[in-house]
């Protein structure tokens, strides 16, 4: 039995609410076993009762992950939570990638209402941050003056992202990148046309897939073995059906234990002088792109964005789901929380208004309210937006 798991279990029966009223666990190395699998849908319920007793929610860092599926959760860490697991990620990347942690990094970073005023472009210790979201004709000049200012030595990007990001300093008449030396991809699949397009781009660039779920951080990272190594040190994973169960050894102020994540993701004994355990992710997160009047692509993330305002201060939809349908429309679905016939003209008046003065003003916009959004049969998974025109991904066979 691993000593980590081990005493994250002891500390937690002892320690966290939701686990200390968990009974027929006294031997501690069938703990494990008794532990009841949590989902995110759980821990949002009371989440409370997953917070240390140890620990104050005030003292903690917190981040909020988006609830476009359903209620957000918001997740405490302690500052030696967050230290501890993230030590290995940068043995590896120091190791793998020569990249440390005062290097000077560029983040295409996805805005959240949680942090309204953040600009553009700004600049935060060693970190370049730019907006994936208002990525465009007119911002691509601005990011890549930032980029030629602050010359960074490598990137951190979702890889849609980046692929836009590629393709908008390319129309610029900027064809490469030769200073960046390492990127690290996250938060979607990595196709292998998108990572064509990144090796051509940034010639001189290694290029790292790190694959993690938000709540938690990273659990997988890609040495330059071409594996995604499973990070030992801070996760205990174990399969669940075609998901996965994953228990983040080193959070304590508030524990995963047997956390589902709803990726289909293979776990096996790597057989490289790596060692440890690998993993194959067979579907995860995806992000379909918009098309654009002028053929340009686009971002769908501006979407979450109008309804995180529209939900601001109170939520009045719940699910919402978006679908380009031809190249001249695109059509919201959108279930409220109180269908009256006030909220109907209201909401809907509300989304036309952030739509007229967005990017996508030139198709046409069709919203209809619903009873239920239902998961893409696919994946299993919740999808917001879907391209039924034009599909960017390339994958291995
Ligand atoms: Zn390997």
């Amino acid at each position: 039995m691993n000593k980590k798991l081990d005493e994250l279990l002891k500390y937690s029966r002892k320690y966290v609410p939701f686990y200390s009223r968990i009974k027929g666990h006294e031997s501690v190395h069938k703990a494990y076993e008794f532990m009841p699998v949590v989902s995110k849908e759980i821990m949002a319920r009371k989440p409370e009762t997953f917070i240390s007793t140890q620990y104050e929610a005030r003292s903690l860092e917190n981040y909020l992950t988006s609830g476009s599926s359903g209620r957000p959760l918001t997740i405490y860490k302690s500052k030696r939570d967050v230290y501890k697991s993230s030590r290995q990620l940068w043995f590896w990347r120091k190791n793998e990638y020569g990249v440390s942690l005062h290097d000077k990094m560029c983040s295409l970073y996805i805005r959240s209402l949680a942090r309204p005023l953040m600009p553009t472009t700004f600049v935060d210790g060693n970190i370049l941050y730019l907006s994936a979201i208002k990525m465009d004709s007119n911002t691509i000049i601005e990011y890549l003056s930032a980029m030629k200012n602050f010359m960074p030595l490598w990137i951190y990007s979702n890889p849609s992202s980046l692929y836009l990001f590629v393709k908008y300093a390319l129309d610029a008449g900027c064809y490469t990148m030769p200073n960046i030396k390492y990127i690290e991809l996250s938060g979607e699949l990595l196709y292998d046309n998108y990572r064509e397009c990144f090796s051509k781009f940034f010639s001189n660039a290694k290029i790292a897939n790190l694959y993690g779920v938000r709540e938690i951080n990273a659990i997988a990272f890609e040495l330059s073995c071409g594996h995604l190594h499973v990070l030992d040190d801070n996760f205990y994973l174990e399969h669940y059906g075609d998901n996965i169960l994953v228990t983040g050894l080193n959070n304590y102020a508030m524990p995963f234990i047997k956390y589902i994540v709803e990726d289909n993701v293979k776990i096996e004994d790597s057989s490289c002088a790596n060692g440890g355990q690998i993993i194959s992710i067979l579907n995860s997160r995806e992000t379909d792109f918009v098309l654009l009047e002028n053929s340009k692509l686009a971002s769908p993330t501006l979407f979450h964005v109008w309804i995180e305002k529209i939900n601001t201060p109170l939520t009045k939809v719940i699910q919402y789901q978006v679908r380009q349908t031809d190249r001249n429309t695109l059509c919201f679905s959108i279930v409220l929380k109180r269908k009256t016939k006030e909220n109907i003209i209201l909401i809907k008046q509300e989304l036309v208004n952030l739509y007229v003065q967005s990017i996508f003003n030139n198709l046409n916009l069709d919203i209809e309210i619903v009873d239920v959004i239902h998961i893409d049969k696919l994946t299993g998974k919740y999808k917001y937006f879907y391209n039924d025109i034009v599909s960017i991904a390339v994958r291995k066979e």
